[in-house]
């Protein structure tokens, strides 16, 4: 009887199954939003007054979580282990520049693309026949050649026309920028024709700022290049996904919450200082970041409808933000009168804050009713670390994680009838030994700008 008992239940097992077959296909394409620097305190503080509704929904119909993140809490490490499931030390982008190498002229010698030694997901998907769409995301440049489109986000040589615009600056003329090469022109294209964008989106986020002391004016200056990359790099997302194509993985890099986060931390969050700012700098430039992050979900609108339905859509961070130095005075006026005084900087992620996952569609979780917004970030369910991000895409393309990852599928982010249909598998490596060796990438000139380097300086990652 027992083992009668258990054949009837087999038959409703897969009774079950069929009859969830649709719901439990593989995600057709899977975008994965990333973005610089999200941090979900600020992300509930909106949401409790209606904002962020993009990101809600995603919440509502899909899963939400913290993920850890690595110290120290760097985009390239960090965004390299995302893409590869595997701690810096072995993926080999240590961080923004060479520790003991330097470039002509004695200038820091940046991590490239050259330095990465096992395979990303978009290499991986296309082992597994698979195209991926690859927009601004770090370290690809120079671009290499795989199964799909890749934008790289790159530097711009000292003193050349895409120096102006800096990080994401497509430069037409110059190679490693896009793979594959044929599509340059189109691409180009796309870029310059959002330049006439980034003016209205400038204005959105810091309305006349004509009247500004100087010291605010110029960090709305030298955040400009960051506002004009993500642009560029929406707009190019887009139309990949709207042009016919064929994209199964699509991901996109955004950066500008992360550099305004720096920026503008003290008048997001004034309690968080011990010498707050003034009611009246609160009320110019308290919702500039809230302003980028509003920008930031109506794309996750734009990218859900590009997607379509059979989509599975996810946003991600790779760390979140807090107060930087809470205990120093920091006055405009006295900052506005030295020129030379280094741009302002009030927030940071030195202290490794957890990083920001939403994501529905096929293959998540859907937690069916509508889900409270969490009190507070603690109160927010975490679901691993950031290196479980590479085999959860995996898992959701139906592809096996590699053993050699140090990264484990987040199945509580998953359906588990997805599960049931697609079991998790393992092989032992998707980088073969010697791997490194055999990539094709293209031939380009390394990007070592001064300018990048001056970036990285204003945003406090170099000395
Ligand atoms: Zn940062």
């Amino acid at each position: 009887l027992p083992a009668l008992l258990m054949i009837a239940a087999l038959v409703v097992g897969s009774a079950a199954c069929e009859k969830h077959r649709d719901t439990a296909a593989l995600p057709h394409p899977l975008v994965v939003v990333g973005v610089d620097g999200v941090e979900w305190r600020l992300v509930l503080d909106m949401m409790k007054t209606g904002g962020l509704p993009e990101l809600r929904r995603l919440m509502n119909d899909g899963a939400f979580a913290r993920l850890s993140t690595l110290e120290p809490a760097l985009s390239p490490p960090i965004w390299t282990s995302i893409a590869t499931g595997v701690v810096p030390e072995r993926h080999g982008i240590l961080g923004f520049v060479q520790p003991e190498l330097q470039g002509p002229g004695g200038a820091p010698l940046l991590f490239t693309n050259r330095d990465r030694r096992v395979k990303a997901i978009w290499n991986i998907a296309a082992d597994a026949g698979l195209r991926s769409c690859v927009v601004g995301y770090w370290m690809t440049f120079p671009v290499e050649d795989i199964s799909g489109v890749i934008v790289a986000q790159s530097g711009a040589p000292p003193g050349s026309e895409a120096s102006r615009t800096r990080k994401g600056g497509l430069e037409r003329g110059r190679s490693g920028q896009v793979h594959p090469p044929e599509l340059e022109q189109r691409i180009f294209a796309l870029a310059e024709d959002s330049a006439p964008l980034v003016a209205g989106r400038e204005q959105e986020l810091y309305g006349d700022w004509s009247a500004w002391p100087p010291a605010m004016k110029r960090v709305v200056e030298h955040s400009h290049w960051s506002l004009a990359a993500d642009t560029a790099y929406q707009r190019i997302a887009l139309d990949l996904l709207r042009g016919g194509d064929r994209c199964d993985v699509v991901l996109v890099y955004l950066g500008l919450p992360d550099v305004l986060g720096h920026r503008f931390w003290r008048w997001t969050f004034p309690e968080d200082f011990e010498a707050p700012p003034s009611a009246d700098e609160v009320r110019l430039f308290g919702d500039v970041l809230r302003r980028a992050y509003a920008q930031v979900d109506r794309f996750v609108g734009q990218m859900r409808d590009a997607a379509g339905p059979a989509a599975t859509l996810i946003v991600a961070s790779d760390h979140g933000m807090g107060p930087w130095r809470a205990k120093a005075r920091v006055d405009l006026a006295e900052q506005s009168a030295r020129p030379d005084a280094g741009l302002l900087r009030t927030g940071g992620h030195s202290a490794a804050r957890e990083a920001f996952f939403a994501g529905a569609g096929p293959g998540i979780r859907r937690a069916g009713n509508a889900s409270p917004l969490p009190a507070d970030v603690a109160a927010t369910p975490n679901a691993g670390s950031i290196l479980d991000m590479a085999p959860t895409l995996l898992a959701l393309l139906g592809i096996a994680r590699g053993a050699d990852m140090d990264g484990a599928v987040a199945t509580s982010l998953l359906d588990s009838a997805f599960l049931a249909a697609h079991p998790l598998a393992e092989v032992a490596t998707h980088t073969p030994a010697g791997w490194a060796d055999t990539r094709h990438l293209a031939k380009a000139e390394d990007p070592q700008s001064g300018q990048r380097i001056e970036q990285l300086r204003g945003l406090g990652y170099l000395e």
